[in-house]
């Protein structure tokens, strides 16, 4: 039973030695893995394990004190065959070369995976934005978006929010790059604030995704919405969106959790009343529930369905074993390691994948980068319409491979990447 808030959500598998991974590795073995399933040219597969190229720059910030310091940024740009780069930027002190490449690789199978046109980038700064004042924060990011301005741009690679960034992030880097330009180009960032051409239901997207897609999931495997119990970790943006989605759809969402712990009510939790991290960082806490339960063990608790929505790695050999859900669609990118996903699928348990179940963020990005270069706003119906249609086409073209070949929901999604890419790159053979 549920007892303690305690465990902090990054403390899940600090005592793992040895079971978590870099996302890089993560994702050169599931890349590895599909590879095995596909009629895909060695050589693709061989050019897919590497990035086209990485970005590194310095970033001098003058500090509120007068006092400089030197902060270190990169841009990974990983595939760009079905169209331009496309990713998040991350604030976050354990950004690394590494990660941003293992990052992009995700964004090219998502974005194919969704068919949008576009292919996969990540970037960020090794800082920890809760030690940025706001004008600190403003002055990072402007002199980051001018440092890497050569590789950025509406036709070259998109930019967006992740951890530790936002809407007013992308209208800095928005405005530095247009300065620069000499002229207004929206299209340079998505998940920017409406107001200057960001899309309506950009910011809710991927927890609306992720519900979506824990219903498609639970009505495979014959059971109704109304009838589910939930467990979500992380209560940002995509958890706290995928929990009061799925908890107005009828689902039992019985537990939640930020950083500092969670809490638990069997009879299912009033998620509107609980507070999102941007509402208030310490709103779970906050929340008079029956009952606290700590990050790691809100992951064991035994549900129909489990979320991870915080940060990557939280799923590994060390706790695979004692997952009690019956499906667990992926909120964060790359919460699940290579070894854990081995361990779950042995033990039956139906993993989504981030690449499809997060994938509305992207898509929504895609309707914003549309609407800027159209110069027209669509609304928030539309935008959430058209959403659901293409979630509902993405959840077929997987759905189907699980049918037809008996393998995991992970590797059916990289083998529709895979084959989607493979014919890009066959069509445009290798230059020169
Ligand atoms: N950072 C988000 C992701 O990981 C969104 C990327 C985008 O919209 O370009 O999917």
């Amino acid at each position: 039973m549920p007892s303690e808030q305690t465990t902090r959500t990054e403390s899940s598998n600090e005592s793992d030695e040895g079971a978590t991974e870099s996302p890089l590795e993560t994702a050169r073995r599931q890349l590895h893995t599909a590879a095995t399933h596909v009629d895909v040219d060695v050589g693709v597969i061989e050019r897919l394990k590497h990035p086209t190229r990485i970005v590194e720059v310095s970033i001098p910030l003058e500090r509120d004190d007068g006092s400089v310091d030197v902060f270190t940024g990169y841009r990974a740009q990983h595939d760009d065959v079905r169209g331009p780069y496309k990713g998040g930027l991350r604030f976050h002190p354990e950004v690394s070369a590494e990660e941003c490449v293992g990052l992009a690789m995700w964004m090219t199978w998502k974005c194919a995976v969704m068919d949008i046109p576009f292919g996969g980038g990540k970037g960020g700064i090794v800082v920890d934005p809760k030690d940025l004042s706001t004008d600190e924060k403003e002055q990072l990011t402007r002199r980051f978006a001018e440092e890497i301005r050569d590789a950025v741009g509406p036709s070259q690679d998109i930019p967006a929010p992740d951890m530790g960034t936002d809407a007013q992030t992308m209208a800095w880097f928005m405005d530095a790059y247009s300065m620069q330009e000499g002229e207004t180009i929206p299209g340079v960032v998505t998940g920017k604030p409406p107001v200057i051409g960001g899309s309506y239901g950009r910011e809710e997207a991927p927890g609306r995704s992720v519900a979506l897609i824990a219903r498609e999931a639970a009505e495979h495997y014959g059971k109704a919405i109304d009838d589910l119990s939930v467990a979500i970790q992380g209560y940002g943006s995509v958890g706290a969106n995928a929990a009061r989605l799925l908890d107005e759809r009828g689902a039992d969402v019985v537990a939640v959790s930020d950083v500092i712990g969670g809490i638990y009510d069997s009879d299912g939790l009033d998620t509107h009343s609980i507070p999102s991290y941007r509402e208030d960082p310490e709103g779970v806490k906050h929340y008079d529930a029956p009952q606290t339960v700590g990050n790691a063990e809100l992951l064991e608790l035994d549900v129909d369905v489990l979320v991870p929505a915080a940060v990557g790695n939280v799923i590994t050999t060390e706790n695979a074993s004692r997952i009690a859900a019956d499906i667990v669609v992926e909120g964060a990118n790359g919460p699940t390691t290579s070894g854990a996903d081995a361990i779950l699928e042995e033990r039956g348990v139906h993993v989504i994948p981030d690449i499809l179940a997060n994938a509305g963020g992207v898509t929504v990005s895609y309707f914003e980068w549309l609407q800027d270069i159209n110069r027209r706003t669509w609304s928030l119906e539309r935008v959430n319409e058209e959403l659901e249609s293409e979630m509902l086409e993405a959840w077929g073209a997987v759905s189907a491979e699980v049918e037809e070949r008996g393998v995991s929901w992970r590797d059916a999604a990289y083998i529709v990447a895979l084959e989607r890419i493979g014919v890009a790159k066959e069509a445009r053979g290798l230059w020169p």
